[in-house]
């Protein structure tokens, strides 16, 4: 490990981790976004034999992308919106848009267990009849979250105090945070699995799985065999870095196994375009993980130096996101604060201890 001298210093100190891990290398192709025009609910053909659909969201990121995958006698859908009334809606207007209309829905494939790409998968595998696949440690969450004996969102409250996070702000969070449920509809008795290790046959292209890890436990991808198209769910995001946060149950390093997973997206067929699940679909996947990465590397170097004392997570959120979050962002940020100080303390660069009152402090090794 780097010893970082306690003084103003410090701050031109070489990285404490990251390029070490991560080195740089020359990518041949920079970050170029596609020029397609996208609105709301109305397909556009981004692809050959794929029309992208953009359906509203009702925070702050504001939008998901969904695709229709053309199967000659009808479509694959991937990924289906959170199910709230102007999503159906939207779903409403695709299915009577001219480039969808003369085909039925054949099959649903879903990312991840997120609401807003699982939300309405089960409303349209039930509208249509149709089977739904997702992979197995997708399903499984998708499970535990909807299981109506239980409360996930009360579940997290030892949590969020052990990260320091005021009892007044967890009795907020816990009567505020919506429910999955809610968010939500209630999946098919029966759900196919995906097999990872194997690629299957989609819109006339064999697609290879990959699958990313933090973002979500068993996060699929899927690469056409050709190398030109990537379905990237949220593993890689233009402009945004997906949410890894630590959340009780779940992958208590998150962060590692994310940037890991990343690897698999640094050389992918000759400049495949990106699919994404938010924003515009690019090219330049390589160019676009050393952002990432660089990014989460001057994270992770910002929190180091502010553990120069011992803090807990609630402290140390302004230094992460540069900026107080607002009640509704303080369940997924202190998940996500979590995440960088695990991380930090996985490679001893930090080490915590609880107090009497069960408040977690970080501080340097
Ligand atoms: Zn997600």
């Amino acid at each position: 490990m780097e010893t970082i001298p306690a003084s103003p210093a410090r701050r031109q100190s070489p990285p404490l981790i990251g390029e070490a891990l991560w080195p740089r290398r020359e990518r041949t192709h920079p970050v170029r976004y596609h020029e397609a025009d996208i609105a709301l609910a109305t397909p556009v053909a981004i692809a050959e034999g794929i029309l992208l659909v953009r359906l509203p969201l009702p925070f702050a990121l504001n939008h998901i992308n969904v695709y229709l995958v053309d199967e000659g006698d009808g479509w694959t859908i991937v990924d289906c919106g959170l199910d709230t009334p102007a999503s159906r809606e939207s779903w409403e207007a695709v299915f009577a848009h001219r480039s969808v209309c003369d085909r039925a829905v054949r099959r649903i494939v879903v990312t991840h267990h997120h609401p807003d790409h699982v939300g309405l998968a089960g409303w349209l595998a039930g509208r249509f009849g149709v089977p739904m696949a997702m992979t197995a440690g997708e399903l499984a969450v998708a499970g535990r979250y909807a299981d109506p004996k239980r409360d996930v969102v009360a579940e997290r409250t030892p949590f969020w105090h052990e990260h320091g996070l005021p009892q007044a702000l967890v009795a907020t969070l816990l009567e505020r945070m919506p429910r999955y449920s809610v968010q939500v509809h209630a999946l098919p008795d029966h759900v196919d699995l995906i097999d990872t290790g194997t690629p299957f046959a989609m819109g006339g292209r064999m697609w290879k799985p990959v699958v990313g890890r933090g973002h979500s436990p068993d996060h699929l991808s899927l690469v056409d065999e050709a190398g030109e198209i990537v379905i990237g769910g949220d593993q890689v995001l233009p402009k945004i870095t997906p949410n890894i946060g630590v959340w009780p149950g779940g992958d208590p390093n998150p962060l590692r196994s994310y940037l890991e997973s990343l690897e698999a997206f640094t050389a992918l067929g000759e400049d495949p375009l990106l699919l994404p699940s938010h924003k515009q679909p690019l090219h330049g996947i390589a160019a676009r993980v050393d952002e990432i990465r660089q990014h989460h590397e001057e994270r992770l170097q910002a929190v180091a130096d502010a553990c120069e004392r011992p803090v807990t997570c609630h402290e140390l959120l302004p230094v992460l996101f540069g900026r107080p979050l607002r009640n509704e962002e303080l369940g997924f940020g202190l998940g996500e604060g979590v995440a960088h100080l695990n991380f930090l303390e996985g490679e001893g660069v930090l080490r915590s201890d609880l107090d009497n009152d069960g408040r977690r402090h970080f501080v340097r090794a």
